[in-house]
Order: structure tokens, then C-alpha cells, then sequence
């Protein structure tokens, strides 16, 4: 089954979570916005000077070296009086233009002794002042339904004064790790185990998409056990992830547990790393069984989970945008598989390859700034074009 196809057909049963939740614009970073937002005012509210300077009556400097009185002075934050003719209004930037007034001098292009002003030059119709509207014109969208909230998202809420956003309830992510070999850092490592790497891997990746995170932590390699941890991530959850127990051994017991308690489809995906993938529903959650091998549940987690949990909270786009990039190596003996190659920019701008691309080798995931993306049997040319991934992309 290729990547495409599984992501597919993962998608289609990803439902979004229903529950919005009214949030204060403050706290309302990284969630997901439910709908989309329009402003009631003008952006600037009023004609503003985008200068320090000297709001002038076109009319009244018909050459340069006119001389004008000082008639008032109008500081960001205060209105003044409509300008007379004959006069001009000492003005700051972001005070509102008074009534009467069609440009703005700099005030480099000025001196002023007294309350006299004389301009050395002819200012142009509309000079240095922003035109209420001329941001954000009232009624206008200024975010779409769907999208994260980045800083700036928040920011420009605020900016037409709206306190509060409908966000997408959070997706409950229930992650446990399957494996009699794993261990805990800080625990004596006896022969024959490892430690539990995925756990704080893909607790890390959960948490990079704003989720709620459940962590059951070890389960044995039993099934009862399995079966014991399904019911209950099904029960808290909207999502359970599990790393490892997916292949078809003696010790794998992922895939009869899920069939046991749900129901469950196995598929052998065309992609290195990563080949078993295993999905399905237990009571209302979703299921999603990623292989054990490090690399691979990273990379697996990425291309499948990722927008799974993306969509299951309600972004409009999970597709991730994809680079063209160089690659400065060579990649003679491509496997018959999509590969995730694991990369560096380097400082000439092109990518570097991680030396081993063995699915166990995690160091490479560390070393790396994302994935090249390399079609089945395709082999790579130092300065051909490949499709990037970065890891900064991946995670927004
Ligand atoms: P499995 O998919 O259970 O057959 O595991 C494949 C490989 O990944 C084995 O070498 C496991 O020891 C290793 N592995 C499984 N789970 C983890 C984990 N949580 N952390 C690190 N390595 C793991
Ligand atoms: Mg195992």
C-alpha cells in the first residue's frame, strides 16, 4: 500500500472533534480556530500621520519655503481641532490627521522656529497619512476557520478589539509503548533491555500539536495486558498511538488485542522506514499502531499522525507544505520503496545526508533539520532537486 493511499484512508476516518470552547484571544496561541473571524472597525479606525511631522492644507504650500503658523500640536492618543487655512499641526506618529489637512511634511523636510514652519518641499496629495481602512476594512475576514493560531493570528484579533476566539477543543491523545524490553532513563539497564526513546519522542510530537496527552507508559508484551491498556485509552481518548507489537511475531500482540477490543486493519506501507502500520477504532477512539523501531514510529508518527491529529481538531489544511531543495550527495541505490531520508541544510543552501539511514540509528533523526522525500526507486544525483520536509514545517 503506498503512503498515499494509507494517509488516505486514514483521513477519511479522522473526525473532527465537535466541542468548541470560547477562549480568551490572550490564551488562545497554537489552538485551532473554529470559526472564522471578521472585524466590526476600520483598521486604522482614523486617518493617521505614519510620520513626526506637520499636517498641512495642500493648498496652502504651492512652493517650497512656504511659511505657515503653528496653530496646534496633536499627539498619538489626542484629536485636535479641524486645521484652519494658513495653518499648519505639529504631528506624531499615529495621531489622527485633523480635519482639513491632505498631507503630511517629515519633519526632516522642515524647520521650525517659533511657531513658524517653513517646508523645503511640496508634499505629495495624501503624503504620510495612513487612510482609516486602509489595513482592514470593517467586514472584512481577517482569519479563516481551521487554521493553528500563530502569535501574529492572535495578535491581529486583538488589534480590531475581539477578546475572545472559538478554538476547537483539544484532541485527547492516549500513547503507550509496547515492549518487555523497555526500560526508564534513570533505571539500572539489565542486559537485553533499552530504553523507552519513543516515549519521549512521540510524547514530544503529541504535544507539538497542542494535544492532550495521556501517557499509559509500558505495557507488557501480553495480550491481556494490551487488551487492558486499549480499553482504557479508548475510554479517555480520541486518539490512541501506540509504539512497537505491530509486526506479525510470537510477541506482537497489538494486532489481536485491537481486533479483540475494535476492529483493526494491517498494512504493509511501500515506505522506509516504517513499513507496519496498524489502524482502527476501538469503542470511539481512534487507533493508529506505529512500528517500534525509533526512526520509524518518528517518521511514521510524522507522515500518518501528524495530520491525523491535525484534522481530528479541526485544521482545515494538515498537509504539510513541501521544499524543493539541492541535494549535495549522491543516493545511488534507492529502494523499491518511498524513502524518508533524514537531512541537513548546509551552509551552502543545499542538504547534507546523515551517513547511516538505518530505521534504528535515532542520532540521525537529532542530526537532522527534516526529511527528503524520494519517490520509489528513484536514485539522487549530487544537485539534482529533491522534495524537503523540514522538521519547522513539520511541526507548525
Ligand atoms: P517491535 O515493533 O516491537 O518489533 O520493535 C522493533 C524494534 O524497536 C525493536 O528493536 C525494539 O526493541 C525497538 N523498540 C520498540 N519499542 C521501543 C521504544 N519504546 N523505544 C525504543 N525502542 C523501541
Ligand atoms: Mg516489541
Amino acid at each position: 500500500m503506498s503512503v498515499d493511499e494509507a494517509l488516505a484512508a486514514m483521513l477519511s476516518g479522522a473526525r473532527a472533534v465537535a466541542e468548541v470552547e470560547e477562549l480568551a484571544t490572550l490564551v488562545a496561541n497554537g489552538r485551532v480556530l473554529a470559526r472564522a473571524q471578521r472585524s466590526t472597525m476600520n483598521v486604522p479606525p482614523m486617518d493617521n500621520s505614519a510620520m513626526d511631522g506637520y499636517a498641512v492644507r495642500l493648498a496652502d504650500v504651492k512652493a517650497a519655503g512656504t511659511r505657515l503658523r503653528i496653530a496646534q500640536r496633536i499627539a498619538a492618543g489626542s484629536v485636535g481641532q479641524p486645521l484652519e487655512p494658513g495653518t499648519a499641526a505639529r504631528i506624531f506618529t499615529g495621531a489622527p490627521v485633523p480635519a482639513g489637512a491632505d498631507a503630511v511634511v517629515m519633519q526632516e523636510y522642515c524647520s521650525q522656529e517659533k511657531d513658524l514652519v517653513s517646508m523645503k518641499k511640496i508634499p505629495e496629495p495624501g503624503e504620510w497619512i495612513r487612510l482609516a481602512g486602509s489595513d482592514i476594512q470593517a467586514g472584512s475576514e481577517i482569519l479563516a476557520a481551521g487554521i493553528r493560531l500563530r502569535p501574529q493570528d492572535i495578535g491581529l484579533a486583538a488589534s480590531v478589539g475581539i477578546s475572545t476566539l472559538p478554538v476547537c477543543r483539544k484532541a485527547r491523545i492516549g500513547l503507550f509503548f509496547t515492549g518487555d524490553e523497555l526500560v526508564m532513563p534513570g533505571e539500572a539497564l539489565a542486559p537485553g533491555r533499552i530504553y523507552n526513546s519513543n516515549r519521549f519522542t512521540l510524547r514530544g510530537l503529541a504535544q507539538v500539536y497542542g494535544c492532550e496527552v495521556r501517557d499509559y507508559g509500558i505495557v507488557p508484551d501480553r495480550l491481556d495486558a494490551t487488551r487492558e491498556a486499549l480499553r482504557r485509552a479508548a475510554a479517555e481518548n480520541d486518539v490512541i498511538v501506540t509504539s512497537g507489537g505491530v509486526s506479525v511475531g510470537e510477541e506482537d500482540h497489538v494486532r489481536p488485542a485491537v481486533e479483540a477490543e475494535g476492529s483493526l486493519l494491517m498494512w504493509k506501507i511501500a515506505m522506509k522506514p516504517g513499513r507496519p502500520l496498524a489502524f482502527g477504532r476501538v469503542g470511539n477512539a481512534a487507533f493508529i499502531g506505529l512500528p517500534g523501531n525509533p526512526v520509524s514510529s518518528f517518521v511514521t508518527f510524522l507522515v500518518f499522525v501528524r495530520p491525523f491529529l491535525l484534522k481530528t481538531q479541526g485544521v482545515a489544511d494538515p498537509a504539510p507544505r513541501v521544499l524543493e531543495a539541492r541535494a549535495d550527495f549522491d543516493w545511488p541505490r534507492p529502494d523499491p520503496r518511498r524513502e524518508f531520508l533524514r537531512v541537513k541544510w548546509n551552509s551552502a543552501g543545499g542538504l547534507d545526508l546523515y551517513p547511516t539511514q538505518d530505521s534504528a540509528v535515532l542520532a540521525s533523526t537529532a542530526w537532522a533539520d527534516g526529511l527528503a522525500d524520494n519517490p520509489p526507486e528513484h536514485a539522487i544525483r549530487k544537485g539534482d532537486m529533491v522534495r524537503f520536509l523540514p522538521f519547522s514545517e513539520l511541526y507548525g
